[in-house]
């Protein structure tokens, strides 16, 4: 099976929809018969790679380094590698993260294509505000952290940084291939919604596998 690539604002929802999906097909591989080949499930994501916020900033890289931008390239390229290892018709990856960038998700689906299984994209829609305001708390609860023992909070970006991201976004878009299928759920979206449109995800996306998997495989 396929890749999920999870797209969406910085702060947006995005692990939390990631966590959810990963869930969910778990459930849909657990339920399969036992005799038919059951899926492998992965999720990669800036944390599972180690990745910090602060590789997306360009205000904290010099001018004359910033169009090289190399360290947001070599978390590309972590991430990539990470994908690439484990794609194949019986893996399903769920690449949760910011995939801003509409070259990198064409180059996504030109992987999952290389590997010979299909891809999808997962919009998390969430308005600038709400966005903003998720990780203006995550900045006001790291403050209140500081020197105080406790679980770590999810690492918030800084403002500028934040911003920048939000302003560099590049919208998916269903009328290009690799922008397609393209599924959407939003803030607001109860479990019910988000089930439906899992359910249709693994759908979709079992029903295309079924046609690139030869029966040996
Ligand atoms: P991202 O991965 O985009 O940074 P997260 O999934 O970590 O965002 O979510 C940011 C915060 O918002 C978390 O505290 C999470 O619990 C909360 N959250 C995310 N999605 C929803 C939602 N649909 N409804 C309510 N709270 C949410």
């Amino acid at each position: 099976m396929p890749l999920i690539i999870i797209t969406g604002l910085p702060a947006s929802g995005k692990s939390t929809r990631a966590a959810q999906l990963h869930a969910y097909l778990a459930e849909r591989i657990a339920a399969l018969p036992p005799s038919s080949q059951p899926y492998r499930l992965h999720l990669i994501s800036d944390t599972t790679q180690g990745i910090s916020r602060t590789v997306y900033d360009l205000s904290a890289l010099p001018a004359h380094v910033r169009s090289a931008n190399a360290s947001e390239k070599d978390a590309r390229a972590s991430i990539y590698g990470a994908v690439k290892r484990v794609l194949s018709p019986r893996d399903i990856v769920v690449l949760d993260g910011l995939n801003y960038i509409k070259g990198w998700r064409y180059q996504l689906f030109c992987e999952a294509k290389n590997a010979s299984t299909p891809s999808a994209v997962l919009q998390v829609g969430c308005s600038v505000e709400r966005a903003r305001g998720v990780n203006e708390e995550r900045l006001r609860k790291r403050g209140e952290a500081v020197g105080k023992e406790g679980e770590a909070e999810e690492e918030p970006y800084e403002p500028a940084n934040w911003e920048n991201l939000v302003f560099r976004y590049e919208e998916p878009n269903p009328m290009t291939r690799w922008d397609s299928p393209l599924f959407t759920l939003i803030w607001e979206d109860d479990e019910a919604q988000a089930r439906e449109v899992f359910g249709r995800i693994w759908d979709v996306l079992a029903g295309e596998a079924k046609k690139v998997v030869r029966p040996n495989q």
